[in-house]
């Protein structure tokens, strides 16, 4: 597990060990990162905070590019872009791989009620929605309080109706109100289908007040059976509501043109520091921090997830710039890996953990940065007992940017789940989420809505802790010991 101990370290700890076992040192835990180390970690602290990069590059890839859903012409642009991007930063290595999927093309949608009165709603198909028949489909409205209240229902209620399901997401510094609201996103046109609905209209899944609707990927697997499935923005969630609450029958007509596609494959786009081990070794350990290259097919993807495109490639730029002027690699090779196709399903992940799940060993941890630009407030590691201490330390050098905190548990981002399966250690840099879920998924996710100042820290947070993992003394641990 520990693959990477340098005998100058060994020997430190060792010395560490003698006064502590003596009972001569009380105060404090060892630090176990060399002084030059944490110089250098303070530098890249300093470095981050006054430098543009990450909002530099967010702001060329949402305004270059715009925005990114996979499968589309711009997903092969995004693809271009970051590689073309890596390459002019000088990194030592840059490649790319493939991701296959099967991908889903937006064409129109239209939600409107049409009994009592005749209004248009405003409204977003969900990812990989099939189309209504021609003209759409007009029907009485059936409400549901939650995807559990739908799921419990009758198939009598629902046959032949427009089901809408009307819960709402809580806000949240965490973005824990997400994981209740998204299951009759999820779930609601599988279980649509099995009832007979003739659609599913959800609230969105959002904190906003604006009047736009959320889209996102609904779950399902190869041999589900969906029906047409929209958000609905939540002003126009509560105006149908209060409809509903009324005597008279309401109405509602469902349009949606949109297609289900054969295979594409995209690329995970890859660039790496190398280590000052050998980097062709194959035991060559790597600290791997992550985001998704691409996006919905709305607004230009700046929160979800150029801006953490733009985080982690400032945090390794700021590295190997330093490296570079000081002559010293950092122990471990660091790697920057921008996933394919994230939001309708994981692939680049997946494609990922099936490239490399057999060498998880070699990446001594991972962190992806996928929850826009809010502020860094806390930690989590999911890593073996012994490495607890470089964690704390690690947190210790992050206190000063505002990082209050670190727990055991929690992941290392969406992209890295599927690898994280086999036991790969993980550590999160929790951002502050309050206002995420305004944007997320909608026309309204665009750059103006990144906070420059935020990002900085950002970069200093990820700058920090990726230096000072390639420079641990001990591994993070892998495979079983960190499997649930
Ligand atoms: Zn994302
Ligand atoms: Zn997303």
């Amino acid at each position: 597990m520990i693959r990477f101990s340098p005998l100058a370290r060994s020997a430190r700890a060792a010395l560490l060990s003698i006064p502590a076992a003596l009972g001569l040192v009380s105060f404090a835990l060892a630090q176990p990162f060399d002084a030059a180390d944490l110089d250098v970690a303070r530098e890249l602290r300093e470095q981050a905070l006054a430098s543009d990069l990450a909002y530099e590059i967010t702001a060329d890839l949402t305004t270059r590019v715009g925005n990114r859903l996979a499968g589309s012409e711009n997903d092969a642009r995004a693809v271009e872009w970051a590689v073309e991007m890596f390459e002019s930063m000088g990194f030592d290595r840059v490649w790319t791989e493939p991701a296959t999927f099967p991908y889903w093309t937006r064409e129109t949608e239209r939600v409107s009620i049409v009994a009592p009165t005749e209004q248009e709603l405003v409204a977003i198909a969900l990812g990989f929605s099939p189309a209504t028949p021609d003209g759409g489909v007009e029907a009485e409205v059936v409400m549901f309080d939650d995807l559990d209240d739908f799921e419990a229902a009758s198939p009598d209620s629902v046959e032949g109706r427009i089901v809408f399901i009307r819960s709402r997401m809580e806000r949240a510094r965490d973005g824990s109100g997400y994981g209740p609201a998204v299951q009759k996103r999820a779930r609601g046109s599988v279980v649509g289908a099995e009832k007979g609905a003739a659609a599913v209209v959800i609230r969105s899944v959002g904190t906003s007040t604006d009047r736009f609707a959320h889209t996102g990927m609904m779950r399902f697997t190869a041999g589900s059976r969906l029906v047409p499935a929209a958000a609905i923005s939540n002003p126009d969630a509560d105006q149908l509501e209060r409809l509903m609450t009324g005597d008279a029958a309401v109405r509602m007509r469902v349009e949606i043109e949109a297609s289900v596609n054969e295979t594409y494959t995209s690329r995970n786009v890859i660039a790496q520091i190398d280590g000052a081990a050998d980097p062709e070794s194959i035991d060559a350990p790597i600290v791997a921090i992550g985001a998704h290259l691409d996006s919905w097919d709305v607004g230009t993807g700046a929160l979800d997830d150029a801006a953490g495109v733009g985080i982690v490639t400032a945090a390794a730029r700021l590295i190997m710039e330093h490296a570079d002027e000081h002559g010293a690699r950092p122990d471990r090779s660091i790697q920057v890996i921008l996933f394919a196709a994230e939001e309708i399903g994981l692939w680049g992940g997946r494609a990922w953990a099936d490239a490399h799940g057999d060498e998880v060993e070699r990446y001594l941890v991972a962190s992806e940065s996928d929850f826009g630009a809010g502020r860094i407030y806390a930690m989590t590691a999911r890593v073996a007992d012994e490495a607890m201490p470089v964690i704390e330390a690690i947190q210790a050098e992050l206190a000063p940017l505002g990082v209050e905190s670190v727990e055991r548990g929690g992941g290392a981002g969406p992209d890295f789940t599927p690898m994280l399966a086999r036991g790969l250690a993980a550590v999160r840099l929790r951002q502050d989420g309050s206002k995420y879920f305004d944007y997320h998924h909608t026309e309204n996710d665009t750059l103006d809505k990144v906070d420059p100042e935020a990002m900085k820290q950002n970069v200093a947070a990820f700058a920090v802790f990726t230096w000072l993992a390639a420079q641990s003394p001990v591994g993070f641990g892998s495979g079983p010991e960190l499997l649930d």
